[in-house]
């Protein structure tokens, strides 16, 4: 939990930083996709991936390896999901606030773009790993991967600290759900975390906001004037 004594100014501005899969999404998009596509396969690297054994760079490239998806399957298959209870209404508190909102993953374009179009949130910038298709065959890059990070393809500890480097004296909020979120851990004033990353969180004695939905995060920095209403 968070340590009220240590809870940033108020008076400073604020951002934004939102993991995708299974934060603003409701389900992890990523995780299903590979699932689907490669039928069942991907389940054996899961473990290694969680234990930190492998990089998600090394799981996403497999997983794509195994996995055949031809373009048209794409828009039929992500129909299923939906963003998170409430998100559409934190983006438009965040925006009546004039406070950015920005998505960083360590998934997949083709997912996130498609699903933000849907919710006509496609304002919101994103930073993510990109997937392009081509006769089933899935082909990844990773335009923000600089190896200096060994566990992500797309470093959300990394992405926060240039973000803070040309704004200083922002407080930075991020909003997580799990094991791609660990090198947020340290840059964000203020963390919200829920499942494997509050889990994280508890284990290694770590300050942290829980939380269910948006409207939770909303609440919580209201409350505390870091929005108003
Ligand atoms: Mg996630
Ligand atoms: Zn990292």
């Amino acid at each position: 939990m968070m340590r009220h004594s240590n809870l940033p100014d108020p008076q400073n501005r604020l951002v934004v930083f939102c993991d995708f899969d299974g934060t603003v999404s409701r389900r992890d998009i990523g995780y299903h996709f590979f699932h689907h596509f490669s039928g069942g396969k991907i389940q054996k690297l899961i473990p290694d991936w969680k234990a930190g054994v492998m990089s998600s760079r090394e799981i996403l490239t497999r997983e794509a390896e195994m996995s055949t998806v031809h373009q048209e399957e794409v828009e039929p298959f992500l129909e299923q999901f939906e963003i998170s209870p409430g998100f559409v209404d934190f983006v438009t508190l965040c925006e009546q606030n004039h406070v950015p909102v920005h998505i960083i993953s360590d998934g997949l374009d083709i997912y996130i773009t498609w699903l933000l179009k849907r919710y006509q949130l496609e304002r919101l910038p994103v930073m993510s790993n990109t997937a392009t298709l081509d006769s089933g065959r899935i082909t990844l890059q990773f335009p923000f991967d600089n190896g200096a990070c060994e566990r992500c393809g797309n470093c959300k500890g990394e992405r926060i600290r240039q973000y803070r480097q040309s704004h200083p004296g922002t407080n930075v909020v991020f909003v997580g759900d799990g094991m791609s979120d660990l090198c947020a851990i340290d840059e964000a004033d203020i963390l919200f975390a829920k499942k494997d990353l509050e889990n994280y969180c508890q284990a290694n004695n770590i300050d942290y906001v829980p939380y269910h939905h948006f409207p939770d995060v909303a609440r919580w920095l209201l409350a505390r004037g870091y929005l108003q209403k």
